[in-house]
């Protein structure tokens, strides 16, 4: 099969794109990759998350660098959730966003109606996914690792679409960028045990791992199969083959420097002005 994002080159900045959602009117989204920018060692390049480590004056630059060269924008328009691994979905109203706080405590996924507010999140193996609500002029963005997507926050976004906005399910859009893929994805007994006690237990997908007895998490499956429990008509879901754990070269990947410091892309999605 072939890979659904498109590889764009700006300058010094590879990013991707979903060419299917470049065609529609006032929508911009990308998923940055590790290339362009200025963070070095095993930041190196583009690392645009403060969490790990990198000078935060480089990720800074990398940040303004990024926005400002691809989309044209300022970084002080950027929200993102402080992604604690749980279901927290924020809307973006006028009320937020005047606050001017940037990180949303505790939200592992944002939506809005609002234009020109640039939502983001970032990742080194989490799924991040996009949402659109063409209809009602919705963006939403989530992070999605192994805790998020067994306790449903893909369909925990929809059900905000649906209560905020009145969005029907069987029209909004999802994409799904970059993520560590089955391959990668050896996992232990404690998510097979949250799996197990999840309402979403009968969409997480196992893969039989490398090692014997072990498991491998299908994080792309299982957050296609919640969504289409959700509502979210199949053709309707794009899907990223993109593994961050074996593509070293494009992406950071945690799981691929075992727990060593490493940076974060990120995934961005906003309604233009
Ligand atoms: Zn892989």
């Amino acid at each position: 099969m072939k890979e659904i994002l498109w590889t764009n080159r700006l300058g010094d900045i590879v990013y991707l794109t979903y060419p299917g959602w470049e065609l529609l009117p006032g929508i911009r989204h990308g998923f940055s990759t590790r290339l362009g920018g200025f963070s070095t060692g095993p930041f190196s390049a583009m690392n645009l998350g403060f969490r790990g480590g990198d000078s935060p004056s480089l990720v800074a630059a990398n940040r303004a660098h990024f926005l400002g060269t691809i989309w044209g924008r300022q970084e002080e328009r950027l929200f993102y959730g402080e992604q604690v691994h749980g279901t927290q979905v924020c809307v973006l109203d006028r009320q937020v966003i005047r606050s001017g706080v940037q990180t949303i405590p505790q939200a592992d996924a944002l939506v809005t109606a609002e234009k020109e507010v640039l939502l983001g999140g970032f990742s080194a193996d989490c799924l991040l996914a996009l949402f659109i609500d063409l209809d009602h002029r919705v963006v939403g963005v989530a992070h999605a690792g192994w805790r998020g997507t067994i306790n449903g926050i893909l369909s925990h976004v929809v059900t905000v679409m649906q209560g905020q906005w009145y969005s029907e399910p069987g029209k909004i859009q999802c994409l799904l960028g970059p993520c560590i893929q089955s391959c990668c994805y050896e996992i232990g007994e404690e998510v097979e045990e949250v799996a197990a006690n999840s309402p979403w237990s009968r969409q997480v997908v196992f893969r039989e791992g490398m090692r014997k007895g072990r498991q491998n998490l299908d994080l792309m499956d299982t957050n296609r199969q919640i969504l289409k429990e959700s509502g979210i008509k199949k053709e309707h879901i794009f899907a990223s083959q993109y593994c961050t754990c074996c593509h070293g070269d494009l992406f950071y990947s945690y799981r691929r420097v075992g727990g060593q410091p490493t940076g974060s892309l990120m995934g961005l999605i906003f309604l233009a002005g």
